[in-house]
This record gives C-alpha cells, structure tokens and sequence, in this order.
C-alpha cells in the first residue's frame, strides 16, 4: 500500500494539531478556567447508558436559549466549538477568509477540506488591518470569514466598528467567534444578530470551567442554522456532556464567581508582568496573557523546568509566550517565576 498516494494531497500537506500533554506541575497553556463544576458531574448519574443521546440536544438547548435570551431555532450545538467550524466550513465551503495571526483551526480545518484559505496579518496593534481586510473581502469573495473577538493568541478584542465594516460589506458568512467573550469588558456581538443575516456568533463552554464537556455552540438566522444542521453528526454531543452542562449551566453564581476571579487575576498578571524588566504583555480581554520576551524558546524551558506549563509562541508572533489565568496560587507562582528567570538573564548578559 501507498499510504502517501491513498491520502489526499490537502489532508498530507497538513499538521495535526499540536496539543500534547506536558507533563508539569501549574498548567497554564490551554486558556482552560482553573475553576471546574465538580458538584454538577452527580448529574452524570441519571444517564441511561443504553440509549443514544438525544441527537437536539433540547434540555440543554433550552437553557442555552434562556441563558443568552436567544431562540432555539437560532442555536446549533457542536462537539467543541472546533466541531462547528467544521460543520461550517462543510456547509458554505471557500474561500475561507481569516486574520492572522489567530486561532489556528480556522486554516486547518479549511485546508483539511480542500478550500482556499485567505490570510490577513493584523496591524502593528493587533487590530484589524481594515483597508487589507475590506480589499480582500472584494477581491476573494469569501463564503466565510472567521474573527476572533477576543482573539487567540493576542487576547485583545478586534475594534467593533472594523467588525461591523466587514460584515456589510461581505457577501459571504462572519463568525464572529466569541470564545473568550465572557472575560471582555464590552458587550459582544449577540445583540446585532437580529440586524445582520450573515452573522454567526459561536461561544464555547470550554473557557468558563467545562473544557472536559466538548460543548460549544452557534447563534444565527435560522435558515444558516438549518443548512449547517443537515451536516451535523446525528448524536455529535453525548449524553454525559447534556446532562453535566445543564446542572453546571444552573449553577449561575458559581460561574459569576469564577470569571470575576479569573478577570481580577488576569489583571494582576498583567500588572505583575509589567514590572517585571525585559517582559512586555499585550493588553489582554481574554482569560490569557501573551507576552513578548528576547529569548522566548529560553524563557519557555526555564518555566517548565519548575514545573510551569505555558504556550510558546515563538513560531506565531515572534518572541512570545501566552500564560493562562490560573487561580491567584498559581498566578503568583509563575510570577515569581518569571521574575527569577529574567533577573538571571540580565545577570547573563551583564557578565557577558
Ligand atoms: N475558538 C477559539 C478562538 C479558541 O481559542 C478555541 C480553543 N482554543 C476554540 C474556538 C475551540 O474551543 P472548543 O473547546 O469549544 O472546541
């Protein structure tokens, strides 16, 4: 058999995902919440291991629906929200329209599915570059255009005016992907669905406590809903993940809690990384913190040789490294850590 000729040319070219587990002591690489839902997992119980899980999602579905004062015809559920990038990509096809840099499924999965993808670097403030943006909407007429706000791996959130330029001047599809939204500080993009048929707002369980669940889901016009719906695997979010999100979806002050703490520590990295001499963090809305360093690789290895667990970006925007919130524990430790770490650079470099 020849594998490499069996395969086909867009899925060879690829390169999977790179999410490997790391051995370490404090994880902060994932933009995971340090704060999980154990109480709700006791709903887990209650599920008939025979049956298929119920392929709407319906209980689940309704609480989503009153949560986010959205219809339900308005919501699809995905396995993750990678899952509806997926299905969205199967639906409208390409050209898939991106910035970059940003969150890296866009461009695999559109690849993995044969389309054209068509990448915008962001402007020297990592908002989006209008003009280039606009330009290529013209010029490539992409069936979807991807935007994350608060945007993976820079945490800044896209200017809404540029969001809102793009979405009526493209004939296409734009997800707004609001991952991170429940961390921001202004008001996402929800609201404006009733104004703009060609926007999608997707939202992920994932960031608030529930990674574990696989949950993400979309907001649009019903008729996108129904269209991405016929390419949905019947049963794709099984029945321990319904359960588990309904209890932890009621427990409302717990999740307030903990993205207010999560907020506060984001804030108090930033400041503590400021201070820090050759660290310089990237205002962030998310539940992470990039920032950018001399040796980004050497920094990287010094952290997770005390058992500190980051994202090196060094290959995405140079020099960096992306820290996730953890708990103020946790927070505190990297801090220190990183403190450490840099004041020996600077010893190195002053002997040298
Ligand atoms: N969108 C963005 C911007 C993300 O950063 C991530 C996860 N890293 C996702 C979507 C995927 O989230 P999920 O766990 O729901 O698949």
């Amino acid at each position: 058999m020849n594998l490499k000729r069996l395969v086909k040319k867009e899925v060879s070219r690829l390169r999977a995902y790179d999410a490997k587990e790391i051995p370490c002591r404090i994880k902060l690489d994932a933009n995971e919440s340090p704060y999980g839902f154990g109480p709700a997992l006791k709903a887990a119980k209650t599920v008939l291991t025979n049956r298929y899980p119920d392929p709407d999602a319906a209980r689940l579905k309704g609480l989503l629906s009153r949560s986010f004062g959205v219809k339900e015809a308005n919501i699809l559920q995905g396995n993750g929200s990678d899952e509806l990038i997926y299905y969205l990509i199967t639906t409208f096809g390409g050209p898939v329209l991106y910035p970059v840099p940003t969150f890296s499924m866009y461009g695999i999965i559109g690849r993995a599915l044969g389309e054209e993808t068509v990448e915008i670097p962001l402007d020297g403030e990592f908002d989006l570059d209008e003009d280039r943006m606009l330009r290529a909407v013209r010029k490539t007429k992409p069936k979807l255009i991807f935007l994350s706000s608060p945007n993976n791996p820079t945490g800044n959130c896209f200017s809404a005016g540029k969001i809102l330029k793009i979405i009526e001047q493209s004939r296409g599809i734009v997800v707004v992907d609001e991952a991170y939204q429940p961390f921001a500080s202004e008001e996402g993009f929800l609201p404006l669905l009733k104004d703009y048929e060609n926007l999608v707002i997707m939202r992920t369980l994932s960031k608030i406590g529930l990674a574990a669940l696989r949950l993400g889901f979309m907001v649009a016009e019903a008729g996108i809903v129904a269209e991405v719906n016929k390419v949905r695997l019947p049963f794709n979010v099984n029945s321990f993940s319904q359960a588990v999100a309904a209890a932890a979806l009621k427990d409302r002050r717990g999740l307030q809690t903990s993205l207010r703490a999560i907020v506060s520590g984001r804030d108090l990295l930033f400041e503590g990384m400021e201070k820090i001499e050759g660290v310089r963090p990237h205002p962030s809305e998310a539940n992470f913190v990039l920032f950018a360093v001399k040796d980004a690789d050497k920094v990287y290895r010094s952290l997770l040789k005390k058992g500190i667990l980051v994202r090196n970006l060094d290959g995405v925007v140079k020099g960096c490294l992306r820290v996730t919130v953890g708990t103020p524990r946790e927070n505190a430790a990297f801090l220190k850590a990183l403190a450490v770490i840099m004041s020996k650079e600077r010893q190195i470099k002053e002997v040298a």
